[in-house]
């Protein structure tokens, strides 16, 4: 379960943000849509609290974000969200499965070396395992984003924009698959979009107006 109250975020005095409440239920998938600006990402940094909120709460499972210490927050991160950037960034310096083995040892999770392979070959990116992310095109290295976000089986799959840069069967696959993910674990699915495309195929939907 997902949900916000209250909530509000300022960058510096001249941006002040407030968000609508949330409430998305455990197995539920979300579109998160409104225009460049309009706080999507803003608001998927608060759920997933790598920003703290000036206002307000987000509840991710029963926990209140605000209630943790930094350090019980970074650990609660791992083991129960997981968040795909619009822009994925990994340790260049490991290869991919070193980067996944990395999530789950973050989360306090022991090293699941089947689970990450069988992430993988879901992806179709398995033969890429032993490679660094600068070996891997643009979409291969979003794939191994997913697979990381989801390597800990998150109960809350957050995602910034995941098909912006993708043509229309990429993004049916993208989608498809987080989908399927989700479902398998019965996670909460929220996807931040300004595409179009998508809006058809979520009934559950949040839109953010412009904000200023
Ligand atoms: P979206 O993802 O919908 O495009 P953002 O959450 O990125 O929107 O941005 C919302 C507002 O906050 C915008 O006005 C943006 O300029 C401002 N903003 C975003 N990040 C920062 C930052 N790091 N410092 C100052 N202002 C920011
Ligand atoms: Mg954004």
């Amino acid at each position: 379960m997902l949900a916000t109250k209250n909530l509000k975020y300022t960058y510096n005095d001249d941006v002040a943000l407030s968000f609508p409440d949330i409430e998305c239920q455990k197995g539920e998938r979300w579109l998160l849509l409104g225009q460049s600006g309009s706080g999507k990402t803003t608001l998927l940094h608060l759920l997933g609290g790598l920003r703290t909120a000036k206002d307000g709460d987000v509840i991710v499972n029963g926990t209140s974000l605000k209630s943790l210490t930094q350090e019980a927050l970074d650990q609660f991160r791992g083991q129960h969200i997981g968040i795909i950037f619009q822009k994925a960034h990994f340790i260049k310096a490991l290869t991919v499965e070193e980067n996944l083995a990395l999530a789950q040892s973050l989360a306090d999770k022991p090293i699941d070396r089947n689970r990450i392979k069988a992430l993988l070959d879901r992806l179709n990116v398995s033969h890429k395992l032993k490679s660094k992310p600068d070996q891997l095109s643009i979409g291969e290295q979003q794939r191994v984003a997913i697979a990381r976000a989801l390597v800990n089986k998150p109960a809350v799959i957050l995602a910034d924009e995941p098909t912006s840069a993708l043509d229309d069967v990429n993004c049916d696959e993208v989608v498809q698959l987080l989908e399927q993910q989700a479902a398998e674990e019965n996670a909460t699915l929220l996807i931040v979009t300004h595409d179009g495309r998508l809006k058809e195929k979520f009934e559950h939907q949040i839109i953010l107006n412009p904000q200023v």
